[in-house]
C-alpha cells in the first residue's frame, strides 16, 4: 500500500493468538492442539500467525487448499519449524508431486483418492504420509459410507502408504445438546473400529468444549485462536485477537425528519450528529450491519445509521463528546467494547465471515509474536 494514511486499521495481536493457542493445547494435553491456518489464518495473515504459533511450538496445520499448504510450508521453513501440514480438501491426480516436493499430507477423500496416492507412492517406492477424512453426517468432504465399507473389507488398498491421521467434521459443534454431535462420534468410532489403529482427530474448536471422549489424538483449533467464541451459548472463553479502527471522513448536524444515506432507510426522529466514517463494505464491514451495528467512541456507543455503502458509513454520535467526534479521529468498529462475535451477530452472520471478510484496504499492524517483524 502507498504512505497515504489509511482509513482503517486492523490491528492483530499475534501474542493473544498465541496464548488463546496455549490455552486450548493445556486444556486438551495430553492431546495434540493443531492450527488450522486456511483462508490466510481466517483472513489474519498466514505469515504472521503461523510464524508464530511455530514459534510457540504448534507441531500440525492444516490448510485448505494445496497452494495454501505451498506457501505455509515456506514460511514454517523460514521459522525453522518442520511441522506437519494437512491439505484438506482432497487430492487431484496432477497434484501428487507437489504434495510430495512441499511435505504435505493430502487428507484423501474417497477410495479414488487413495488409490491414487498408493500408485503414486509405489512409483516413488516409498509410503508418503497421507490423511483420510471420513463423512460421518456432514455430507460434504471424506469417505462416504460405502468407500468406508469397501475399505474395511479390503485393507490392502491402505499398503504402501503412511497413513498417519483419521479424522472427522462436526456438523453441529457449536450446539452442545444436538443430537448429531453424539451420532456423528458414534459414526466415528464404528469407522476406527473397521480400520487399522492410527491416529484420531474430530474435534474442531467448538468440538472440544463437547467433553474428553471428543478429543481423541488431534484438536484442529480454527476459529478459536483468533477469539471466536467456542462454546456460543457461554462466556467467550477466549482472547480477544483484533482490534478494527476507521477513520471519521466529515462530522455534521443533521435536521430532525432528514434520511441519511442511500434508500433513505434512516429518517432522523430527533437533530443528530452524524459522522461518515472511511470503511464500507468494500472492506469487508458488511452491509448487513446497515441500521444494526454500532461503533465505539471514547466508551460511547455510536448506532450506525443508514446503509453501509462501499467505502463509507455513517454513525449518530450525538451521545459522544465533540472533541472525539470530530474529522481524522477514530472510531473503534471492532475492539475490547465490540468482539467479533457481537459484530457477527449484529451482522447476522458468524465470526468466521467477520474475520475472513477483512479487506485489503485496511492498515495491518500486528503485535507480539516474538519478533516476527521479518
Ligand atoms: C475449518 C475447519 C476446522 C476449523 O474449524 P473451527 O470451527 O474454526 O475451529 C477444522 N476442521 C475442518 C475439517 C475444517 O474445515
Amino acid at each position: 500500500m502507498s504512505e497515504a494514511p489509511p482509513a482503517g486499521v486492523l490491528t492483530i495481536d499475534l501474542d493473544a493468538i498465541v496464548r488463546n493457542f496455549r490455552l486450548l493445547a493445556e486444556r486438551v494435553l495430553p492431546v495434540d492442539c493443531a492450527a488450522v491456518v486456511k483462508a490466510d489464518a481466517y483472513g489474519l495473515g498466514m505469515a504472521e500467525v503461523a510464524a508464530a504459533l511455530a514459534r510457540a511450538e504448534c507441531r500440525s496445520f492444516f490448510v485448505a487448499q494445496l497452494g495454501e499448504g505451498v506457501g505455509l510450508r515456506k514460511i514454517l521453513r523460514r521459522a525453522k519449524s518442520s511441522a506437519t501440514i494437512y491439505v484438506l480438501n482432497g487430492l487431484m491426480e496432477n497434484e501428487r508431486a507437489l504434495y510430495e516436493a512441499h511435505d504435505l499430507v493430502p487428507c484423501l477423500n474417497d477410495l479414488g483418492q487413495l488409490e491414487s496416492w498408493a500408485t503414486f507412492c509405489r512409483a516413488r517406492g516409498q509410503a508418503l504420509a497421507c490423511a483420510l477424512q471420513i463423512d460421518t453426517g456432514m455430507n460434504r468432504l471424506g469417505f462416504p459410507p460405502a468407500d468406508l465399507n469397501r475399505l474395511a473389507g479390503e485393507p490392502k488398498r491402505l499398503v504402501g502408504v503412511d497413513l498417519c491421521l483419521v479424522f472427522s467434521h462436526l456438523a453441529c459443534s457449536d450446539e452442545a445438546d444436538h443430537p448429531m454431535n453424539r451420532r456423528q462420534l458414534g459414526r466415528f468410532r464404528a469407522a476406527l473400529d473397521r480400520l487399522p489403529h492410527c491416529r484420531a482427530s474430530l474435534a474442531a474448536s467448538s468440538g472440544m468444549f463437547l467433553g474428553r471422549e471428543f478429543l481423541f489424538n488431534t484438536v484442529r483449533a480454527g476459529v478459536a485462536l483468533y477469539g471466536g467464541n467456542p462454546t456460543p451459548n457461554a462466556p467467550n472463553p477466549m482472547e480477544q485477537v483484533v482490534q478494527l479502527q476507521g477513520k471519521i471522513l466529515q462530522v455534521r448536524d443533521v435536521d430532525r425528519g432528514e434520511t441519511v444515506g442511500y434508500g433513505a432507510t434512516h429518517r432522523l426522529t430527533r437533530p443528530c450528529r452524524i459522522a461518515t466514517v472511511g470503511v464500507g463494505y468494500a472492506d469487508g464491514f458488511l452491509r448487513s450491519l446497515s441500521n444494526r451495528g454500532s461503533a465505539a467512541i471514547g466508551g460511547v456507543t455510536a448506532p450506525i445509521v443508514g446503509r453501509v455503502s462501499m467505502d463509507l458509513l455513517t454513525l449518530d454520535v450525538s451521545a459522544a463528546a465533540p472533541e472525539l467526534a470530530r474529522p481524522g479521529a477514530m472510531v473503534e468498529l471492532i475492539g475490547p467494547s465490540r468482539g467479533i462475535d457481537d459484530v457477527a451477530a449484529e451482522a447476522g452472520t458468524i465470526p468466521y465471515e467477520i474475520l475472513t471478510a477483512l479487506g485489503p484496504r485496511y492498515e495491518r499492524r500486528y503485535t507480539g509474536g516474538a519478533a516476527s517483524s521479518e
